[in-house]
């Protein structure tokens, strides 16, 4: 849990750097958090507004999505003819994560939100602890945001680490097109009780009336080991186990490292609220995303453009397992790009993303 945080600062494999692609899946969801934001007001009528950003991160993105909803708030209260609420809004992360360089964006939020709306009373705290987990009083939160976080898990899961003998998942990190059913089950497991819990918790913080709108990568088809949430994970396998044929990583450090990550289908996630029972499917909508290009540098490749998004995600995470230095992680990332951009000339590949809008029912 510890090691699930994205890379820190803002230097050039930072996650602050590299988050173009989950700052355009922010806007994905701008219309349901309107008319979250709206049923909340003309139902709940709350005075002061309890917001939280779950998986918040440490880059640019989490505050732009603030703004956006501070925006939608000043927007829904005018047409509603009513003063516009207080609003606190909780920045929630892994205690690990970078806080430091949002909050130091603050000011500039403050400064933005008063001048464009004259709005002094929006108070923006960070919220360290993991969102399975609880994080808030009881009935305290109106709207809850959370984008590109909750795909993952709490943790490796459990029966794929093995109490006696060989590891099950050997030259994958994740679930691929020839996992077997083993492997696929150990992950599903673990998504639901993790998800059970996260509907559970979150069942307890949210009021009556609160709405969620939750934006995460998953897949369009039912069969967990469907290319659109398998394929970047095969080839970075891939560029491991060559590193492994080099002789430059132990084999057996590959077979005993698991993402603790997974992408549901809409089926899945479905049944997980449903079966917790508290909250109700408002809309849901599916996205094929393509990777968006840096406008300072349009000639670069698919797979580079790939590589640094997952280097900036996963970087802490394979250097606590594999003990890697940074010129090993150098030489990874290069074997990745090579591998994509080569197979990539034969089908454009998309990510899948999904937006819930959700809202809670009467106890
Ligand atoms: N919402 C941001 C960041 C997405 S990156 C954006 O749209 O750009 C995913 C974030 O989820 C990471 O910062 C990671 O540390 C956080 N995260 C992962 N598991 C978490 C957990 N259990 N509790 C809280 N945050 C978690």
């Amino acid at each position: 849990m510890q090691i699930s945080h994205m890379n820190k600062g803002d230097g050039d494999t930072s996650y602050a750097k590299n988050s173009l692609f989950q700052n355009k899946i922010l806007s994905l969801s701008s219309s349901m958090v309107e008319c979250a934001i709206d049923k909340i007001m003309s139902e709940v009528h709350p005075k002061s507004m309890e917001v939280a950003d779950l998986g918040c991160s440490s880059g640019p993105n989490s505050l732009t999505k603030v703004y956006e909803i501070i925006h939608i708030v000043d927007v829904v209260s005018r047409r509603m003819g009513l003063p516009i609420p207080e609003l606190r809004v909780s920045l929630n992360d892994l205690p690990c994560n970078d806080f430091n360089l949002v909050f130091e964006m603050l000011p500039e939020l403050y400064n933005k939100v008063n001048n464009d709306y004259g709005i002094e009373s929006c108070y923006v705290c960070g919220v360290p602890g993991s969102f399975y987990g609880r994080l808030f009083p009881n009935n305290s939160l109106h709207f809850v945001h959370s984008s590109m976080s909750l795909h993952w898990l709490s943790q490796v899961p459990l029966d794929l680490e093995p109490s006696v003998g060989s590891h099950i998942n050997k030259e994958n990190i994740y679930i691929s097109k020839c996992s077997s059913e083993n492997v696929v089950k150990a992950y599903q497991r673990q998504y639901q009780d993790d998800m059970s819990l996260f509907f559970k918790l979150r069942a307890k913080e949210i009021v009556v009336g609160g709405r969620m709108v939750l934006s995460f990568l998953g897949r369009r088809s039912p069969e967990p080991r469907a290319t659109e949430a398998c394929y970047n994970c095969e080839i970075l396998s891939l560029a491991l186990m060559s590193m492994a044929l080099d002789g430059l990583i132990e084999k057996e450090k590959i077979d005993s490292f698991n993402l603790p990550s997974y992408l549901p289908s809409q089926e899945e996630v479905e049944h997980e609220i449903e079966k917790q029972g508290s909250f109700k499917v408002e809309r849901v909508e599916g996205f094929e995303m393509e990777h968006i290009k840096d406008p300072n540098n349009l000639n670069e490749t698919t797979g580079s453009l790939i590589a640094k998004i997952l280097r900036s995600v996963m970087e802490p995470m394979f250097m606590s397992h594999f003990q890697f230095k940074l010129e090993m992680s150098d030489e990874l990332f290069v074997r990745f790009v090579k591998l994509y951009d080569h197979r990539i000339s034969q089908a454009e590949f998309l990510s899948f993303v999904w937006v819930f809008s959700l809202s809670k029912k009467m106890d």
